[in-house]
């Protein structure tokens, strides 16, 4: 076993003790190192943790044919070992608050500690969706002082407040837009989305039953104009343009690219989820944006990974705005606040293409949200914007000496950097460093996306890093990419600090096993 990490110390085996010092300068966050079995493996299934009486009845008559006649297939803990058992598997859980999580186009930063606060508050916990609106109208107000603060800050017309997250987003907005085409009394059935897109967008359209076409990027890693030009045409039903787009660029022809395709009678879909680069900077709104959502839970910091929970409100272009989703949040001329849950504005109007999900959205999240932008304030979201490209840049400029940086020659990036894998010794790539970096205790960066760049790396350190974290990030990424160009085959075998060793990446998304059979197999 020859592995090393950059601090220079070695994973003790076999009972060696390495030497404490070696901690004290170890580079990354070394949080991953217990082993811990299952609980069934932990405690024998014939105890139980707990002393509960034999009942002093017999049951009642109909009941005893639901008397258990084996004890249960169950773990047999005290409470402590069953805490302990949990907090040791809560110490292998990576997590924004043990070190930072460099995954591109995902935006994971730290989450102010007042957002939760303000989430826990019980005016804000406990309310229930189907409460009187009489007794919710501060919850109320928070939904509608937040879609004030999004409309205001992408400068467009309204807000759909319900969508559950980025990818329900993108659905609502092309609901919207086949709901504006139907009023128009049009079948338009294709939409536009480049290459360079985020994975959901494709996905999306053909979900909600358009046929995708591809549109080819430039060299700079930007959409090509003349070839969408090229497109368009009565069948375009519209574009989906992620901006920033996934190379980590804004698309400086985004006015353009509106122009050509409202000329053509489609409507512009912008994916939004990478807004915390441009916030506060530029108002998707004068770009000709007709709908974008906005993942709450990256720019304005709310939390996620794991599968949620999540909220991507989507604004709305005048064109749009009147086929949004029910139920929606009004502020009435006399300053009152309705909640519309069904819309009835009379024939010959146009009308809510329906509705998503089954209530207005994800309280916790609006309130976190808000909550971030009232303490930041719109200097301060400018300022969030700023940082976060300030700090993608540095670990461009501190690194493309060593991995190729494909678009770093057109200029500065926005808010993820992205390197590829070419010039690293024969039979490495970006998996090696990937795993590499596990040993120098941080999170992987996204690999292998976006699909335009090979052995593609991104990196977004957000702007919450401090330059000491992003100095230690950057030692450790320079190490492991050092390695895999000098062909350290100790990389190929990484992770060597974690629990589990480099898994089978088929099979462990295929077959993951997921479930304890016990004895009964
Ligand atoms: C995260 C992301 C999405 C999807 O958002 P979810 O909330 O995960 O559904 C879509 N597009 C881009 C560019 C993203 O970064």
């Amino acid at each position: 076993m020859n592995a090393v990490n950059a601090a220079g110390w070695r994973p003790a085996m076999g009972g060696a003790e390495e030497p404490a010092e070696k901690f004290a300068t170890a580079s990354g966050d070394y949080g991953l190192m217990l082993e811990e079995p299952l609980s069934f493996e932990l405690g024998a299934t014939d105890k139980c943790g707990v002393d509960i009486d034999a009942p002093d009845r017999a049951p009642a008559p109909g009941l005893s044919k639901f008397l258990r006649k084996a004890a249960p297939n169950l773990p047999g803990l005290t409470e402590p070992e069953t805490m302990r058992h949990y907090t040791r598997l809560s110490r292998q859980n990576y997590a924004i608050d043990l070190g930072p999580f460099p995954l591109g186009s995902c935006t994971m930063k730290h989450n102010p500690r007042l957002n939760e606060k303000m989430a826990r508050l019980p005016g804000f916990a406990d309310v229930h969706p189907l409460q009187p609106q009489k007794s919710v109208e501060g919850a109320l107000e928070v939904i509608e002082q937040l879609a004030d603060w999004l409309t205001r800050l992408t400068g467009m017309a309204s807000v759909a407040m319900s969508p559950k997250a980025g990818a329900h987003g993108e659905l609502c907005g092309l609901l919207c837009i086949r709901a504006a085409l139907d009023a128009r009394g049009e079948t338009r059935d294709v939409v536009l989305v480049p290459e360079s897109a985020h994975g959901t967008n494709p996905a999306t359209a053909a979900f909600a039953g358009f046929k995708v076409e591809s549109i080819p990027a430039t060299p700079a890693g930007r959409v090509d104009l003349e070839a969408l030009k090229a497109k368009l045409g009565p069948n375009v039903a519209g574009v989906m343009i992620t901006n920033p787009n996934t190379c980590g660029l804004f698309e400086p022809e985004m006015k353009a690219i509106a122009d050509a395709v409202h000329a053509a009678g489609g409507y512009v879909y912008c994916d939004g989820a990478n807004f915390n680069a441009i916030v506060g900077k530029v108002r998707p709104g004068d770009l000709g944006v007709d709908a974008m959502h906005i993942n709450l839970h990256k720019t304005f910091s709310t939390p996620h990974g794991g599968g949620g929970p999540g909220a991507g409100p989507v604004v709305l272009s005048e064109a749009l705005a009147p086929f949004a989703p029910l139920p929606f949040v009004t502020r009435g001329a006399d300053g009152s606040i309705h909640l519309v849950e069904e819309e009835n504005r009379g024939e010959g109007h146009a009308r809510s293409f329906g509705r998503m999900v089954a209530f207005h959205g994800q309280m916790g999240m609006f309130t976190r949200a808000l909550t971030y932008m009232l303490s930041h304030g719109a200097d301060g979201l400018r300022q969030v914007a700023e940082d976060a490209v300030l700090n993608a840049n540095y670990v461009l400029r501190a690194c493309e000496d060593l991995l190729p940086a494909p678009f770093a020659k057109s200029g500065p990036c926005m808010h993820e950097a992205l390197f590829s894998d070419a010039g690293l010794a024969e039979g490495f790539s970006t998996l090696d460093i990937a795993k590499g970096l596990i040993d120098e205790g941080f999170h992987p960066m996204t690999v292998y996306f976006p699909l335009v760049v090979k052995g593609a790396m991104l990196v977004e350190p957000t702007e919450t890093e401090s330059k000491a974290g992003l100095d230690r990030f950057i030692a450790s990424l320079r190490s492991v990419a050092e390695r895999a160009k000098n062909g350290d085959e100790s990389l190929h075998t990484a992770p060597h600090f974690a629990p589990r060793r480099r898994l089978d990446e088929t099979l462990a998304a295929r077959k993951p096993v997921l479930v304890w059979r016990g004895d009964a197999g």
